[in-house]
């Protein structure tokens, strides 16, 4: 069977940190191998399950690095976390800014970090980035620089500055959970001096204020332009938003998506139809609550996250019945249940051709005994320009 040829309508389907590491819980299992999802199940019967790397050596694993590059970019427009987050906030950054990620994080009364992505209400995020702001000692620590704090309605905030002094030396929080803010203040006075001052202004709230993932603006070469599609991304992330718009991609917002368990599954697939059927060539769909799930070392919570993710692609095939489309799934990378840390190992992958005939249904999970294909090979086999 070839794949060459793609039809007018090429669909991505990721489940963020889906792909797993053996877990005790599971006999040694990931949580992928440990069930048979059905609709899974049919679109890797036609491709068989295939392996890809989606994290190149020296990059963090992640869906800042992962995912740029499964879109059909290179390792160029991988400048950090934190700028691809401002498009999606919708913050325009002139050329030769830096921007980067604050997230308010949960402390304790020892100011250890218990909670790297506390769930906020729009109303307490808003709150909170609106005291850091008004706070008149960090408006000195970042003015000295020509620094500026833009107050957002979620745990996420955000800095922007000067591209010359792009600070470094930072700590992810997810990555060192239980770990005293004393321990993670980078060598980088003014980030130093803002985390210290931040706990003492949200100390009350039983918050803190943690940078990381600060890198200057990328040039993306618009998608359309590159691969002669217009691009379509339903996400609740910013970061997956914010990427998609600096691709040129449009990301329109999902009421009641979240990017939580507790998403609107309905409304994200549905928009998916729309897109579909408003004539783009290329639509995503991420999910983050397999990845959401396994940061809270919650297996029930991630085994729950995909089987929605399973349901939802049995919508859209439903939804899209009598129209020739293909379709690929896949993880960004991995995250494992055990430790709640990503992961750089291959993530599986298949796809999935409307007008070729199905296959016998196929377990689709982490396999060890296929060659791994670079991260190029999913777009590359879904867009038609590799088998
Ligand atoms: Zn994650």
């Amino acid at each position: 069977m070839s794949y060459r040829e793609a039809p007018p309508l090429c669909l991505m389907i990721v489940g963020d940190g889906m792909a797993d590491t053996p877990l005790a819980a599971l006999g040694g299992k990931t949580p992928l191998q440990s069930v048979r999802y059905p609709h899974m199940a049919r679109l890797a019967g036609q491709s068989g399950v295939r392996m890809a790397s989606t994290t190149p050596e020296g990059f963090p694993a992640g869906t800042e690095t992962a995912m740029p590059l499964l879109i059909g970019y290179g390792t160029e427009v991988l400048t950090g976390r934190g700028p691809v987050e401002a498009a999606g906030m919708g913050v325009v950054l002139p050329a030769g800014q830096f921007a980067m990620r604050v997230n308010l994080v949960r402390m304790d009364a020892h100011d250890a970090l218990t909670e790297a992505c506390p769930e906020l209400s729009d109303a307490e995020g808003l709150a909170a980035g609106n005291k850091l702001a008004a706070d008149g000692e960090i408006q000195d620590i970042l003015g000295k620089v020509g620094w500026t704090l833009h107050p957002q309605p979620d745990f996420r905030q955000l800095v922007t500055g000067p591209g010359e002094s792009v600070p470094d030396g930072m700590t992810p929080p997810h990555q060192v959970l239980g770990a005293a803010l004393s321990q993670y203040l980078p060598a980088h006075d003014t980030v130093a001096a803002f985390m210290r001052r931040g706990r003492g202004v949200l100390r009350g709230d039983g918050l803190g204020a943690w940078p990381w993932g600060a890198g200057l603006v990328p040039r993306y070469e618009p998608f359309a332009a590159k691969y002669g599609r217009r691009g379509a991304v339903i996400s609740a992330v910013p970061v997956v938003r914010g990427m998609a718009r600096l691709a040129g991609m449009d990301a329109p917002e999902v009421p009641g998506a979240t990017g939580t368990l507790h998403t609107n599954w309905r409304g994200k697939a549905d928009a998916v139809l729309a897109a579909a059927l408003a004539g783009y060539g290329f639509v995503m769909l991420h999910v983050e609550a397999p990845d959401d799930c396994s940061h809270a070392l919650d297996l029930q919570g991630k085994q729950q996250a995909i089987a929605l993710l399973d349901e939802a692609i049995g919508w859209l095939r439903q939804g899209l019945a009598g129209h020739p489309y293909r379709m690929v799934l896949l993880p960004d990378h991995v995250t494992s249940t055990d430790t709640g840390r990503h992961g750089a190992q291959p993530v599986p992958w298949c796809v999935f051709d409307s007008r070729s005939p199905e296959g016998c249904p196929t377990r689709y999970a982490e396999r060890g005994d296929v060659p791994v294909e670079p991260y190029t090979a999913p777009l590359r086999v879904l867009l038609g320009l590799q088998d």
